[in-house]
């Protein structure tokens, strides 16, 4: 490594698709960049992520500031994943919008634990941006809003199944609760034990 691995001193390649310059930017001056670059990995939860390598659309803001430089960005990308109800395949997109101020590298890097911190005139937007995406995508991502998800019975897809889909009940149905060891709804009489003689 040539780098000492010293906290918050990570030199940055200045080509890198998430890397943005801030040279030139006094305060008070603004420039925004577009840029479509391929979706880093890991942007992901349990049953949705953006595609590795999927093109994700960055437009970005620099505006300098006298800390160092405002940060405004949307991003958007497409999603895929598995329907929480019924597994089907869910694709969509996301779009998020956000905001960050890149401090100029503080001169004792210990007094600032949290925010960002540019690297010279470089900031890396990834972490931020990871954090904006993956902080956004759906914890229970839905094929359609109104999936009827699977027969409990068998399994099938009832979306596919159509709306004629059922099963006849064999035998009787069962009591509504356990006679004696299970709870007892509210206002329900409790059935007396009888006892032992
Ligand atoms: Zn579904
Ligand atoms: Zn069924």
């Amino acid at each position: 490594m040539p780098y000492a691995s010293r906290k918050h001193v990570k030199r940055l390649d200045p080509r890198g698709p998430l890397v943005f310059d801030a040279r030139a930017l006094g305060p008070g001056s603004v420039r925004t960049e577009e840029r479509a670059v391929p979706a880093p990995a890991d942007l992901r939860v349990e049953l949705v992520s953006i595609p590795e390598g999927a093109d994700l659309h960055l437009h970005v803001q620099l505006e300098g500031v006298a800390e160092g430089t405002l940060v405004t960005a949307t991003a958007s990308a497409p999603l895929s994943g598995e329907c929480a109800r019924c597994l089907g395949p869910v694709t969509s997109a996301t779009k998020v919008r956000l905001q960050e101020l890149f401090a100029y590298e503080a001169p004792d890097a210990g007094a600032d634990a949290d925010g960002y911190v540019q690297d010279g005139d470089l900031l890396d937007l990834e972490p931020a941006l990871r954090d904006a995406l993956v902080l956004d995508l759906p914890l229970a991502p839905l094929c359609s809003g109104d999936c009827p998800g699977l027969c409990v019975e068998c399994g099938v897809r009832l979306a596919d199944a159509g709306a004629g889909h059922g099963h006849a009940q064999p035998g009787a149905e069962p009591p509504p609760w356990p006679a004696r060891d299970g709870p007892t709804p509210a206002g329900a009489p409790v059935p007396e034990l009888r006892k032992e003689r």
